[in-house]
């Protein structure tokens, strides 16, 4: 019987070894056409979103032309009705922080062990911990937001400074950028004071309005590294890591870049995973940086498919916003479902179409079961198994892969072809050894016996 290893090395071989054969490129007669300007593609959702070109000053001078990793993309016009390619059907609602996933496990609504969980799933791992630790420093109010200088100085028009907070991102190592119409309800309505006190007190104890509306998102997004997730079962035990590294960069991007802002006579917060006051998804969409996917409100982008993770500014500094994309994404998540074969807890669904969720359409995945198993995960630290195996991942840089974004893009039997070809390589499911540079400790990835004691309660007195 073949060894688990050669296997895995069998694989990489023979997918070099396609790589090596430009007759292949011919053969799939893409090669042009990727090269070739961005055009329309066939309608991925239906007629009455219309689309344009994107902005002109879209891009910025450091990256002047986008980079879709090879897939057509089209930009969609903002409307009351759609949010890019996502349909709203009724009335989006603010929603509490208090009712995000981890803030149910916190609550104890999912589980025991996923209450437990929650308080140590990062830093059972101590790479995890130290990352997640370093972001802690930065997620004070004063970190986050402050009030702009009393004079404003003088800046150059709404396109031109558009470009110029797109070079800043990208100055200070942002891996994409975006500028989006901020959708009111895309802030919370409340946010979390603590969560160690959801565990022993009133939700309604727990939790502050959250007021803030300002008419501007800015979003940036860094990658979770290639080769690490390429090397990674996608939940051992350097799966929060990859998370916290994404969230630990972009949050320093981000109260850099409101500071900045601030520093210019206008109202800017930043929002990162130590102290957000919007939820990512939409921000994601209205910024052009991505599609939301069968994983329910996880938005994917063209390129880094979603293996990265977000945090962004919200601002009233005069900017002109990007467009939402449509790169085919909801007619390819119709076909695939291979996040849905592939999730170890079972919460991503099989159905065909998104349904009806808080006034718009998405898929109707089971949040506390991925949360349940995320948390207290024994076998590593989270989860992040549906990122690698979704063919919008796990490439090398390559006219292949590009092709094959190509042709993924491009309508439901486009997408089932891209999903086989993936599949015959082994894409996702596949472990790269000679990249596994972490260590694991499973000795320690137990769900921790214990909770926080309560935040609120008075400090005991000493004997
Ligand atoms: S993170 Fe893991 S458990 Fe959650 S949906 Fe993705 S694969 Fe499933
Ligand atoms: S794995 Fe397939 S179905 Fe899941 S998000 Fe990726 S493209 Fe969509």
């Amino acid at each position: 019987m073949e060894e688990k290893g050669e296997q895995k090395h069998k694989f990489e071989m023979s997918r070099r070894n396609f790589l090596r054969a430009g007759a292949t490129a011919t053969a799939l007669g893409v090669i042009g056409a990727i090269k070739a300007p961005v055009k329309v593609a066939n309608a991925a959702v239906p007629s009455n979103v219309k689309f344009s070109a994107g902005a002109a000053g879209q891009w910025s001078k450091l990256h002047p032309e986008p980079d879709y990793g090879g897939a057509t993309v089209r930009y969609a016009e903002n409307n009351d009705q759609w949010l890019g390619t996502s349909k709203i059907v009724g009335t989006v609602k603010n929603i509490s922080e208090a009712d995000m996933g981890f803030a149910l496990a916190a609550r104890g609504l999912i589980s025991d062990k996923a209450q437990r969980g929650f308080f140590n799933f990062v830093p059972k791992h101590p790479f995890g911990g130290a990352i997640s630790w370093a972001r802690t420093w930065i997620a004070s109010e004063d970190a986050v937001d402050g009030q702009p200088a009393p004079e404003k100085l003088p800046i150059p028009d709404p396109e031109q400074m558009s470009q110029h907070i797109k070079d800043a991102a990208y100055f200070l190592r942002a891996d994409e950028v975006g500028i989006g119409k901020m959708p009111p309800y895309a802030y919370y309505s409340h946010k979390i004071i603590n969560p160690a006190l959801l565990v022993h007190n009133p939700v309604e104890q727990c939790v502050k309005p959250f007021t803030e509306r300002l008419p501007y998102v800015i979003v940036v997004m860094v990658d979770q590294h290639l080769e690490t997730m390429l090397a990674s079962t996608g939940y051992d035990g350097i799966s929060a890591s990859q998370s916290m590294r994404s969230y630990h960069a972009t949050g320093n991007i981000a109260i850099i870049l409101a500071k900045y802002i601030r520093s210019l006579g206008y109202h800017a917060r930043a929002h990162h995973a130590a102290n957000y006051g919007a939820v990512m998804g939409p921000c994601i969409l209205a910024s052009g940086l991505g599609e939301l996917t069968r994983t329910g409100d996880c938005a994917l982008h063209p390129r880094l498919g979603f293996r990265h993770k977000v945090a962004a500014v919200t601002t009233d500094l005069p900017l002109v916003p990007d467009k939402p994309i449509d790169f085919g994404l909801q007619d390819f998540c119709r076909v695939c479902g291979k996040c849905a074969d592939n999730c170890p807890s079972g919460a991503i669904t099989h159905d065909k179409d998104p349904v009806e969720h808080n006034g718009y359409l998405r898929w109707n995945t089971d949040m506390k079961k991925c949360t349940e198993f995320r948390v207290a995960n024994e076998e590593g630290s989270s989860c992040g198994r549906c990122m690698k195996v979704c063919p919008w991942n796990s490439k090398e840089n390559s006219w292949f892969h590009q092709a094959g974004l190509f042709i993924g893009s491009h309508g439901e039997t486009s997408s089932k072809f891209l999903k086989s070809i993936d599949d015959m390589f082994g894409y996702g499911t596949e472990q790269i050894e000679k990249y596994k540079w972490w260590l694991e400790w499973p000795e320690l990835y137990k769900v921790a016996p214990g909770l926080p004691p309560n935040p609120a309660a008075p400090p005991a007195t000493s004997k």
